[in-house]
């Protein structure tokens, strides 16, 4: 290979995620943060939340804390309302995504606002890393038309939420991670090549139809429902659909390689802080 040749990443393993239910009962599948995939640095937990029965969610996930890292919630369709203990409150609508950075401690809820009808999304977990873990709380609530919409091939169509394709940058900004999170929507035989930045961990997670990942020569297939955890080597990421349409997320960003302790809605470094953590909220200094 010469030094101008690029390499694409190979799909590592592929892993399906589990059905279970948090917050007051909401059913979900949870990908990263469970048996089968316990994390890939820097993220912690992703969870994909999809129902037309208003049963399977109106419960929501009412007034709980959260600190020393990052929610991301994407909706894809149906509004979730915001609040927290600080008196923000913020409406999550189709194609929105919140960037909340808990940091030294917050206490929201997060309620469905609709009784009936399709509630579907992800809700990533970033971590910080130690020298930002007791920063201040922020929110990044990015409407849906803040995201920029590219067409970087035929039938080929991506939303940038966060990070950069190209000279197109996604809203986010100020995140420790540096991450890339985008939505990719391949049309029936189309790909795409992402680049992705070296050294940073990326992953695939398709939630519709059926798509092939990783170099041309040795790609594999990933359904939906499925995350394709990536090889750090490589300069991009290929994914192509095949005889029908597909949908994806793909994010990456910039391992941590810190020690992890976590408990529930806590993520420090040592036991110690999480100790800290608990006594700090169960004593209202969140
Ligand atoms: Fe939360």
């Amino acid at each position: 290979m010469n030094a101008t040749a690029t390499s694409s990443r190979r799909v590592l393993r592929t892993v399906r995620g589990q059905p279970t239910s948090d917050g007051a009962g909401v059913k979900l599948t949870r990908v990263i943060g469970q048996r089968d995939l316990d994390m890939i640095d820097p993220f912690l937990m992703l969870d994909e939340f999809r129902s037309d029965q208003a049963g399977d969610y109106i419960a929501g996930f009412p007034s709980h804390p959260h600190r020393g890292f990052e929610t991301v919630t994407y909706m894809l369709a149906g509004r979730m309302r915001h609040r927290d203990n600080q008196g923000n409150s913020g409406l999550l609508t189709p194609g929105s995504v919140q960037w909340m950075t808990a940091g030294r401690g917050i206490v929201h809820s997060e309620m469905p606002e609709q009784e009936d009808g399709l509630m579907w999304g992800f809700q990533l977990w970033v971590n910080l890393p130690a020298a930002d873990k007791m920063t201040a709380p922020r929110y990044q609530d990015i409407a849906p038309e803040r995201i920029p919409e590219i067409a970087p091939a035929e039938g080929v169509r991506v939303r940038v939420l966060a990070g950069r394709i190209g000279e197109v940058a996604g809203p986010v900004s100020g995140v420790a991670t540096d991450p890339l999170y985008l939505d990719v929507e391949l049309a029936a035989g189309a790909r795409f090549a992402v680049p992705v930045a070296a050294g940073h961990n990326a992953f695939a997670y398709v939630y519709a139809g059926d798509v092939h990942i990783g170099p041309a020569d040795a790609a594999t297939p990933v359904a939906r429902g499925e995350l394709a955890l990536l090889a750090r080597e490589g300069d991009d990421v290929l994914v192509a659909a095949g005889d029908a349409p597909a949908r994806l997320i793909l994010v990456a960003g910039r391992p941590l390689g810190e020690p992890v302790a976590k408990y529930g809605p806590f993520v420090m470094n040592t036991p110690e802080q999480i100790v800290e953590a608990i006594r700090d909220y169960q004593s209202g200094r969140f």
